[in-house]
């Protein structure tokens, strides 16, 4: 039978979540052109403002001068040079662990430390609301995979009565879809009463969270013993691409004999970890980034609120507003874009049914006035769309 793509695309768009790629004509930063148009965007994960940042990109050129632009081969192979050497020692020290290993994505690290460290007669455990790249590597790891429910410590313990084998506990450190922290005190005690491992990823957390910008294990003061396993991604606040996994010498060790998306695949460009050694040195060092980030969130907050908006309860720069339905979400943030501003509308299937949102995300490259002008915005939007009637829920 021939594949029918044409009607599986024509229900897509009926269903309003046909997805388009907007094109970025600028560099990352508040101000952008989009499509042809100056937009105000508030929906990067560059939370620090590190992806245009003129060190970084000096790092950049330089290691590309001194190390060339290809990796040219995979880590055990010959592609393992001296500047991703030197990231994954700056990491380790920088999360406090033994050792760190350095990805070109974070949806590869996380395939790579699931799969190696769970297989069939195993348990993957996993929070619902994980990033998708989580859940597929509990699928894709032939482990007895389950999902507990959204941050619920008491979801997680009935089902960690009935794991078998080795059990992994999975949950993202942000959530990245609302921005709320995981239970990570409730959770990894619950696992530690069964003998579980904790592996979280801070996609979201590393940079704008922990006093040192040391994401969710930081902000909670929780060490190797609680999370074994620590995931942090370099396209989000680091600005530059790449990932990392955090642990003991033992995991890391088994992730270079074992895990196949780490072992099959070629290493980033050297010039890409040289960009990273210095990014990582401006997210420690400069607080002033985290505080101005923490100052404009608050603004948003207390404005949304007044507009009347439904907010989660999230202190970190993803702030997602509850719309409902994804045409009242795709309206809403056409009307945003028409008067300048891109926001992300986020709809089913990467969120529940009925919770399509709009996901706003601050940078410390915003500016007051930025988000002030975001607001007034909003208001305007927010109110005209509530006198219409809803056409399509
Ligand atoms: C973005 C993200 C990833 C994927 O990282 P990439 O480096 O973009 O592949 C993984 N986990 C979470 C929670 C993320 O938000």
């Amino acid at each position: 039978m021939p594949f029918d793509l044409q009607s599986r695309l024509a229900a897509r768009h009926a269903d309003h979540l046909y997805r388009q790629r907007p094109l970025l004509e600028a560099p990352q930063g508040p101000a952008v052109v989009v499509d042809g148009k100056p937009l105000l965007q508030f929906c990067s994960n560059d939370y620090l403002g590190l992806a245009n940042h003129p060190e970084v990109i000096a790092a950049m050129q330089q290691g590309a001068a001194n190390w060339g632009v290809g990796g040219g081969a995979s880590h055990l192979v010959i592609g393992h040079s001296t500047p991703h050497h030197q990231l994954e020692e700056a990491l380790a020290e920088f999360t406090g662990r033994p050792r760190a290993l350095l990805f070109s994505t974070g949806y590869m690290a996380n395939l790579a430390a699931v799969t190696a460290l769970a297989g069939q007669g195993d348990t993957v455990l996993e929070d619902r609301l994980n990033h998708a790249s989580l859940l597929d590597a509990g699928l894709l790891s032939g482990a007895r995979f389950s999902r507990y429910l959204h941050n619920d410590a008491t979801s997680l313990a009935k089902r960690l009565e009935k794991a078998s084998g080795n059990t992994l506990v999975v949950t993202d450190g942000v959530f990245s879809m609302d921005g709320d922290l995981a239970d990570l005190p409730a959770l990894c005690a619950e696992a530690k009463r069964h003998g579980a491992w904790v592996m979280v990823d801070d996609a979201h957390g590393f940079g704008p969270l922990g006093a040192n910008g040391g994401g969710i294990v930081e902000h909670f003061g929780l060490g190797i013993d609680e999370v074994p396993v620590l995931v942090g991604t370099l396209g989000k606040a680091f600005g530059t691409a790449g990932a990392f996994v955090a642990g003991s010498e033992e995991l890391i060790e088994t992730l270079i004999q074992f895990a196949r998306p780490y072992i099959y695949t070629t290493s980033q460009p050297p010039a890409v970890a040289c960009a990273t050694l210095k990014s990582l040195q401006l997210l420690r060092r400069e607080n002033w980034r985290r505080e101005h980030l923490a100052a404009l969130i608050a603004r948003f907050r207390q404005g949304a609120v007044d507009i009347g908006l439904t907010l989660v309860d999230s202190p970190t720069p993803i702030q997602p507003i509850l719309v409902g339905s994804s045409a009242r979400a795709m309206k809403l943030s056409a009307a945003l874009r028409e008067r300048g501003c891109l926001v992300g509308a986020i709809r089913p299937p990467t969120v529940p049914a009925g919770t399509a949102r709009l996901r706003v995300t601050f940078s410390a490259s915003h500016t007051e006035a930025q988000v002030e002008q975001l607001l007034d915005i909003l208001a305007e939007c927010w109110n005209r769309m509530a006198e219409e009637p809803e056409a399509d829920a």
